[in-house]
């Protein structure tokens, strides 16, 4: 495509398109016009193509002030559609005004929160389910949209090393793709209520649910949603489990915790286990919060539902020897982890496993008549609207199932192996350097380090090297333990796809670089 400069741009009016179009009140385009899908796509992926390549170059984040793109744009909307003549002016508006206002993710020198991960296969998978277009809320209304979600959720169990259990295949179990974690917590956290109540008829006033203070805001927010608490601090039926010397949750303090409500009479419902947290990639120790689990259940008559909200960490488990902290996984009641964040899948793909699936069909599903088929009826189908809050749903493993076929599992495994050998190496760079600590364990490839001379160096290093844009990272604060006091780190997540180890040897560069600047005398 031709430069175009801004002035050129601008003076290219809507009226110039309409002038081209024989009646602007009846486009020429039909609504489904698949040449124009071909020649209109064709230029997307251009500027996609030219997107990715310039990734290499573009800094990380943006300096556009707030307002800038929303004055960009004019104050009403086209009352006249443009049709098709204006795509390609469109695609210009992207390039010129929205590109540079975003923060770029899939940068190599992307190193914050966790990346959000994209890759050819998984693009053309969003594509194809936007093009097809069904709605997949029972096995009727698009039978394939519902069995090859059962088949690649069956696949990526085992990919995992889950149970079969946790497979369609089982008598209770299965898998399901939500649109993201906090999706799932939400549904999860409903299920363990119904199940509860079900079982003891237990006012719902009476029950308890339970995290650790590591665990992902979701867990709050979904506990806010469902009636649990009714703002952040309301700990009248939640409790945040302190942490061990680990970060991660206390099973004995989980344990006292459950025991004292339940001898209160509260039932404990619901415990959300973290396999990898969003601070610092700690996990919570599986089997002994079943084993705290199964006491409460012997006082209470209620067995609180487990699950697991792996969604960083599970892409790792694909990898035999990063699955130690699976252990106990068959005694708990779901696990869900984000495809979207490290397995080459396009956001939103949160995949959630269960055991017991009948517990969370029925406290989701009713039944209208105009939703009622024989399919339905013979009880030989999965309607996954009964499986999340919304009911439409698109054909979204269509992404998952291209990836895995492109990749293989064993391209997938490579995939991941490299990320964690670039935080390895980056770990002994900050290691070696005197002014750094590394206060907690690298968690596969999430390293969080400190300067040593406190939270104020630290604060200033991160200001610093995010606001030259070269490279992103982001920060927390690591909780109190017995032995040291809480902390203000830097993460670096390793996770991008086109992260290189050059990137990662940069990373330190720039991190060193800044460094010097606030430390000129070490
Ligand atoms: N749980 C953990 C451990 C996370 O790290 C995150 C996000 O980073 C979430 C949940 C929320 O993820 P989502 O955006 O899929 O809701």
């Amino acid at each position: 495509m031709a430069a175009t400069s801004r002035a050129d741009i601008r003076k290219c009016t809507d009226a110039d398109i309409l002038g081209d179009m024989q009646d602007p009140l009846r486009p020429t385009d039909t609504y489904l016009d698949g040449a124009m899908l071909e020649r209109h796509a064709a230029l997307a992926c251009e500027l996609i193509r030219r997107y990715w390549e310039s990734l290499e170059t573009r800094q990380v984040s943006s300096e556009i002030k707030p307002g800038d793109v929303y004055r960009s744009m004019p104050d009403t909307a086209p009352d006249i559609g443009l049709g098709g003549a204006s795509f390609e002016e469109s695609l210009r508006i992207i390039e010129r005004d929205f590109l540079p206002a975003l923060t770029h993710w899939q940068s190599p020198r992307f190193f914050a929160f966790f990346p959000a991960n994209i890759s050819t296969p998984a693009v053309i998978g969003e594509l194809l389910s936007a093009g097809i277009g069904v709605q997949g809320m029972l096995w009727a209304t698009s039978p394939a949209c519902t069995e090859v979600e059962m088949r690649v959720t069956d696949w990526l169990a085992s990919m995992i090393g889950l149970p079969e259990s946790f497979h369609s295949t089982s008598r209770h179990g299965g898998g399901v793709i939500q649109g993201t974690a906090s999706e799932a917590i939400l549904a999860m956290l409903h299920a363990a209520r119904h199940r509860a109540r079900k079982r003891i008829g237990t006012p719902k006033s009476h029950l308890t649910s339970y995290a650790s203070t590591q665990a992902h805001s979701s867990f709050i927010k979904a506990a806010m949603i469902s009636g649990f608490a009714s703002h952040p601090e309301d700990f009248e039926h939640v409790r945040l489990v302190e942490n061990d010397d680990r970060h991660a949750m206390s099973a004995a303090r989980l344990r006292e915790l459950m025991l004292a409500d339940a001898a209160q009479g509260r039932i404990p419902c619901f415990v959300c286990a973290t396999l990898g947290t969003t601070s610092s990639g700690a996990s919570d120790e599986l089997e002994s919060i079943a084993d705290a689990c199964d006491e409460c259940a012997r006082l209470t008559g209620v067995r609180p539902w487990i699950h697991v909200d792996a969604a960083w960490l599970g892409s790792a488990f694909i990898l035999p020897e990063m699955r130690a902290s699976l252990r106990g996984v068959e005694r708990v009641d779901s696990f869900a982890f984000n495809p979207h964040k490290w397995m080459l899948v396009n956001f939103d793909c949160d995949c959630l496993f269960v055991q017991d699936r009948e517990s969370l069909t029925d406290s989701m599903s009713v039944t209208p008549e105009y939703l009622r088929n024989a399919a339905t009826e013979s009880g030989d189908v999965t309607d996954y609207r009964d499986w999340h809050v919304p009911l439409g749903r698109r054909f979204r493993a269509l992404k998952l199932w291209l990836v895995i076929r492109h990749f293989g599992v064993r391209g997938l495994q490579e995939y991941i192996r490299r990320h964690i050998e670039f935080a390895c190496e980056f770990e002994a760079l900050v290691r070696a350097d005197p002014r750094f600590e590394v206060p907690c364990e690298r968690s596969a490839s999430l390293v969080c380090f400190a300067l040593k001379q406190g939270d104020a160096a630290s604060k200033s290093l991160i200001e610093r090297v995010n606001t030259r844009r070269n490279i992103m990272l982001t920060q927390t604060v690591l909780p109190a333990t017995t032995k040291s006091a809480k902390k203000f780190v830097l993460r670096m997540a390793v996770g991008a796809a086109l992260t290189r180890r050059e990137d990662v040897l940069r990373a330190w560069d720039e991190i060193r670089t800044c460094a010097d600047e606030i430390q000129p005398n070490c």
